[in-house]
């Protein structure tokens, strides 16, 4: 059976919540019979052992009274006796009553026997005096002190009791809340083991699987499509498991449907540029015939045609790769003052047409970073040419390459037109030209930065420009090293 997340979280709440109440319940309970004890030891033996003493005090005063009462024949002394007598059979009646179910029980119906006996003995002595015949004084006397000594006796024995089972059920209750006190840490302890135990399989019974589907995740985003997330459990996650599995096929259909349209355009845009230059090439050079000056001049216009035609689609169709993650990239170790060199030579022509003074300062000991040479060169291209470009006649330009905290920083200065403030970051995104119109206008496809951008950032660089209009423009790249 597969328990989802839901339940999963409910079976282990409601687990740690029955060993919550399980602990609260012992607690409860002990503290229930310690309440019990106690109130045992406040009610019944506290009022015994002030029963005896009330009981013992009474038993003294009817003696004393009733002894005064004989030699003296006054009757106030015989009603105090009376008193006395009614205090101490009620005492002992209570007392009886509370120490139901108690020790002390049996020398209290001792006390109670006695207490008839001095009763009966006293009830004889009166009635000789009543009828004013001689008796054994000192026989009655002896007899009555020998039961009321043993009512004292016996109350006392009723005392130590009490005391003496108070002081058990004191250490009993002692030794209970120790027992309660171990058993409560016990089970906490037990309750704290099984909590973080439970909760920590269901949490990576549900991470685990959230894990896979992040390590998958990052996956596509390396551009690896395979739908294979294998996951049984629990059903939700395996659910989205095979939802994900789903997404993998139809993106890996997607981008073998990109790659298979990037081959086709390619294909179908340049072969009829490559013909149409081809075919232009062949006109030029009389194979169809000799050609007029106005049919020479109409060739020269269509070759500058068909050549920024065959530039601009390869612009498009490597920017459109870049964006797509399609461009391959051949990353090695490579020193760029060669490639700064190498371009430098390339634009010769334009240099001296322009009368521009080129410059190129290189800091010494430079690092090598880790480039694709083709690449890196189609951005210098295009950032100097732009510099040559836009810098009017007898300008200057000036590429340099120095080390910087955070790596190895080329710039291109020119005295060109500058750019606006505004246009310093839009400049890098395709199809955006600002000196278009007025007298900078240039032929050029708008594309060149982006490219230039995509290839950086891809290098794990930066490019970006700085500029005041009217004062020239500066052009930075900077690459890890
Ligand atoms: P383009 O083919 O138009 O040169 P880019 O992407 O290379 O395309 O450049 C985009 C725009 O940035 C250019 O059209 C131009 O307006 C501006 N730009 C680039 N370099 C310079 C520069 N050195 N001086 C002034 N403007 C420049």
């Amino acid at each position: 059976m597969k328990f989802t997340i839901f339940s999963r979280l409910v079976f282990g709440y409601l687990f740690i919540l029955v060993l919550v109440l399980v602990l609260s319940g012992y607690v409860v309970f002990r503290i229930g019979q310690f309440n019990e004890v106690t109130r045992s030891v406040l009610m019944t033996n506290n009022r015994m052992v002030d029963y005896s003493g009330k009981l013992t005090d009474a038993i003294l005063s009817q003696v004393r009274y009733e002894r005064k009462f004989i030699i003296s024949k006054d009757q106030a002394f015989y009603n105090q006796f009376l008193h006395f007598k009614n205090d101490f059979e009620r005492y002992l009646e209570e007392a009886m009553l509370i120490s139901e179910a108690s020790q002390a029980k049996q020398f209290l119906v001792t006390v109670k026997t006695s207490y008839q006996h001095y009763q009966s003995l006293l009830g004889e002595e009166l009635r000789y005096l009543e009828a004013g015949k001689s008796y054994p004084q000192g026989w009655f006397r002896q007899e009555k002190e020998k039961f009321s000594n043993s009512i004292l006796e016996e109350l006392e024995k009723v005392q130590s009791t009490i005391q003496q089972n108070t002081n058990e059920k004191i250490k009993e209750l002692y030794e209970a809340g120790v027992e309660a006190y171990q058993m409560a840490i016990g089970m906490t302890a037990v309750l704290l083991i099984f909590g973080i135990t439970l909760s920590y399989l269901i949490n990576r019974s549900i991470t685990q699987p959230i894990s896979v589907l992040v390590k998958k995740t990052r996956d596509i985003g390396k551009g690896d499509f395979k739908g294979n997330v294998n996951l049984s459990s629990p059903p939700e996650l395996a659910e989205l498991a095979s939802a994900f599995n789903l997404m993998c096929n139809k993106l890996g259909e997607l981008d073998q449907m990109k790659s298979d349209f990037f081959s086709t355009v390619t294909h179908e845009l340049r072969t009829p540029l490559s013909s149409i230059k081809m075919g232009i090439s062949l006109l030029t050079e009389g194979r169809e015939g000799p050609l007029t000056e106005g049919q020479k001049e109409l060739l020269m216009l269509v070759r500058q045609e068909n050549n920024r035609m065959v530039g601009l689609v390869n612009a498009i169709l490597d920017l459109s790769k870049m964006e797509a993650g399609m461009m391959t990239y051949q990353i090695e170790q490579k020193n760029i003052v060669p490639l700064i060199d190498q371009v430098v030579k390339e634009m010769k022509p334009l240099v001296e047409t322009k009368k521009i003074r080129l410059e190129s300062e290189v800091a010494e000991k430079l690092p090598i970073p880790k480039i694709d040479t083709e690449r890196f060169l189609q951005v210098l291209r295009n950032v100097i040419g732009n510099a040559l470009k836009f810098t009017p006649e007898g300008g200057r330009v000036n590429v340099s390459v120095r080390t910087i905290d955070q790596g190895l920083q080329i710039s291109v200065a020119d005295t060109g037109p500058g750019i606006p403030e505004k246009n310093l970051g839009s400049i890098f995104e395709k199809f955006q030209q600002v000196n278009a119109k007025g007298p900078y206008k240039t032929k050029g496809t708008g594309l060149g930065l982006a490219i230039a951008k995509q290839v950086i950032t891809h290098h794990g660089g930066k490019i970006w420009a700085e500029s005041k209009l009217g004062q020239g423009s500066t052009f930075f790249i900077l690459l890890p090293a």
